[in-house]
């Protein structure tokens, strides 16, 4: 399978939401990486057909998603933040409610077989008002996967979660990544770590970096610096320095620092590092730097 992405271009009156967004994405976990204002939602509900671009589109295998409508809808699920299942509801009610919506004719093995994968049995009768978080997204999971969906979307699936529910949701997502299409938008940096296979950095609408993990990591090679100190100048450095981060070791510090001037040493003593995801999130999308490209 094959989704591509033509030129995406959205635009509210002057506002530019995504300007010539294009990527290639086949089977696995695809995170969408940026900050608020982004134009992840955009992009999402523009693949989800909620919206239509201003200009671009998108095919699946050739074929415009448009012009095939029903039959892309048919292979697609999306898992909004906020999906609005109704409070009263049990989990095992809205997963019947969504499977007869969807036209599921023999929906009851699926339905056990997905409360399960997401594992809900044993809450399947409790009311979803009062599930937490992370129950909720689960449920959300498994009403996404009801039509067995080869594309499917994520916003911010892991956001508010304790670590516990963020690895048991990642743990799901990486299972059902094996054979589908999933596109994930997100700020949450270890998520992309440890489950996606490619990451695309998306800042006012425009791609600045994408490739795996370990690709977007050498964008900014030798641009990280390590500088062993103690804790009141580590603070003091912080403080006054928003590329900078302090790694607490019990009465000493070490400073990391990325540079945005070329790869110039910010100290003397600073000891070349290599990169991280938090530290190309920082080097890109530094709030101090609305280029983002360098100071
Ligand atoms: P993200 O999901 O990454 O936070 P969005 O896609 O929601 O970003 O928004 C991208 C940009 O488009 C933002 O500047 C936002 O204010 C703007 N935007 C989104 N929807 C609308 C709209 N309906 N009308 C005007 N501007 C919008």
């Amino acid at each position: 399978m094959r989704l591509t992405f033509n030129g995406i271009t959205k635009k509210y009156k002057a506002k530019c939401a995504l300007n010539g967004f294009s990527a290639v994405l086949s089977e696995g976990i695809h995170a969408l990486l940026g900050p608020n204002g982004a134009g992840k939602s955009t992009l999402m509900n523009i693949l989800a057909g909620l919206i239509t671009p201003t200009d671009g589109n998108i095919e699946l295998d050739g074929e415009d998603t448009a012009v095939m409508d029903r039959r892309f809808r048919d292979i697609l699920g999306f898992l909004p933040q906020e999906p609005g299942f109704y409070p009263s509801f049990t989990g095992a009610e809205l997963m019947r409610y969504f499977a007869v919506l969807k036209g599921q004719k023999r929906p009851q093995e699926r339905i056990d077989e997905l409360l399960e994968f997401v594992n809900l049995t044993a809450d399947r009768n409790r009311k979803y008002g009062e599930y937490s978080g992370g129950m909720k997204r689960r449920l959300g999971i498994a009403v996404a996967l009801l039509n067995e969906p080869k594309i499917l979307i994520l916003d911010e699936p892991t956001a508010g979660l304790d670590p516990k529910e963020r690895i048991r949701l990642r743990n799901i997502l990486s299972r059902i990544g094996r054979n589908k299409i999933i596109l994930m938008a997100t700020h949450i940096v270890s998520d992309v770590e440890t489950i996606a296979d490619s990451v695309i950095l998306l800042k006012s609408g425009e791609v600045i970096q994408s490739g795996s993990v370990s690709e977007v990591c050498k964008s900014i090679s030798g641009k990280v610096w390590n500088k062993a100190t103690d804790l009141a100048e580590a603070e003091s450095y912080v403080l006054s320095h928003s590329n900078a981060v302090m790694i607490k070791h019990e009465s000493s510090a070490i400073l990391r620092i990325v540079s945005k001037k070329g790869s110039e040493k910010p100290f003397p003593d600073a000891i070349s590092a290599e990169p991280t995801l938090e530290d190309v999130y920082m080097y890109y999308f530094d709030e101090n730097s609305p280029s983002g490209d360098g100071l």
